[in-house]
């Protein structure tokens, strides 16, 4: 039987790595897009199934050089994940533009281009894309201006596209991680930051790569056929309390 393709981006590390891995072990092939190219390479290596695409899902010419190669390596599209991102925990007067732009780039325009060049293979195979906001992107917390902002835009964006594209059979969901220790959070997570989502969260830890990386593949496969437009918190509880952050 062939075998299904799944693009992740933001695949060499973290909720992106969990991902790719969960995906081959239940038997999809794998395109692994990062901009990282040796941590990309280093991931890639020892992966049965899977391939590395070196592009930068912020630059729309990388996009659409890619998207060519993925359908001539693996043939089709299935699913898309778009799960490359920074962080920035910023308040509202330290964010210049410049730095509003670059987490726009990646976090925002990424998903927007990505979503964009694959549509066409996504629309012939009837495919899934999966986005990844944050719990950031539910509710307002000091210091993240434009990270908030930008997945608070990747929940609507998610909500566009499946209104959009379920005629032609293709479902589009969004999964809200709470904090979980990659690099990208523990760049940001001071100790009182993480004291303060043990306190928060109901579960009183943080989640695991793989603990987010279940819901994505699950949301990709089959078994939620008839689950499109959903924003879905992964995150022990948080979003259920309303409880703050620092
Ligand atoms: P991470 O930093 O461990 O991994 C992110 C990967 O994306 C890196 O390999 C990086 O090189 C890649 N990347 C960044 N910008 C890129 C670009 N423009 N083009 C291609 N690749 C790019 O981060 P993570 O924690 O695994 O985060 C994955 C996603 O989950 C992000 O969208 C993040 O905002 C979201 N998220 C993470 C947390 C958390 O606590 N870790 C919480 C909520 C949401």
């Amino acid at each position: 039987m062939q075998k299904k393709t799944a693009i992740v981006t933001g695949a060499a590390r973290g909720i992106g790595l969990a991902t790719t891995r969960l995906f081959l072990n239940e038997g999809w092939q794998v395109a692994m897009i990062d901009r990282d190219a040796p941590a990309l390479e280093d991931a890639a290596s020892g992966l049965d199934g899977a391939l590395p695409f070196l592009c930068d899902v912020s630059q729309p010419d990388q996009v659409d050089a890619t998207l060519p190669r993925i359908i001539d390596a693996f043939g089709g599209v299935d699913a898309l994940v778009n799960n490359a991102g920074i962080a920035d925990f910023g308040p509202i007067a330290e964010t210049d533009f410049a730095r509003w732009r670059r987490v726009m780039e990646t976090n925002l325009d990424g998903v927007f281009l990505m979503s964009q060049a694959a549509l066409g293979p996504l629309c012939a195979r009837r495919g899934a894309i999966v986005n990844i906001a944050s719990i950031s992107g539910l509710r307002a917390s000091t210091l993240r201006v434009a990270y908030g902002t930008s997945k608070a835009a990747v929940i609507q964006l998610t909500k566009q596209q499946a209104a959009e594209l379920g005629e032609f059979g293709v479902r589009a969901n969004c999964v809200c991680p709470g904090p979980v220790r990659t690099k990208l959070a523990m760049a940001v997570h001071s100790q009182e930051i993480i004291d303060a989502y043990h306190d928060a969260i109901p579960l009183n830890r943080y989640g695991s790569e793989t603990e987010i990386a279940e819901v994505i593949v699950f949301l990709c496969s089959g078994r939620a056929s008839y689950v499109s437009g959903q924003v879905i918190a992964v995150d022990g509880g948080f979003e259920s309390t309303g409880v703050g952050l620092p």
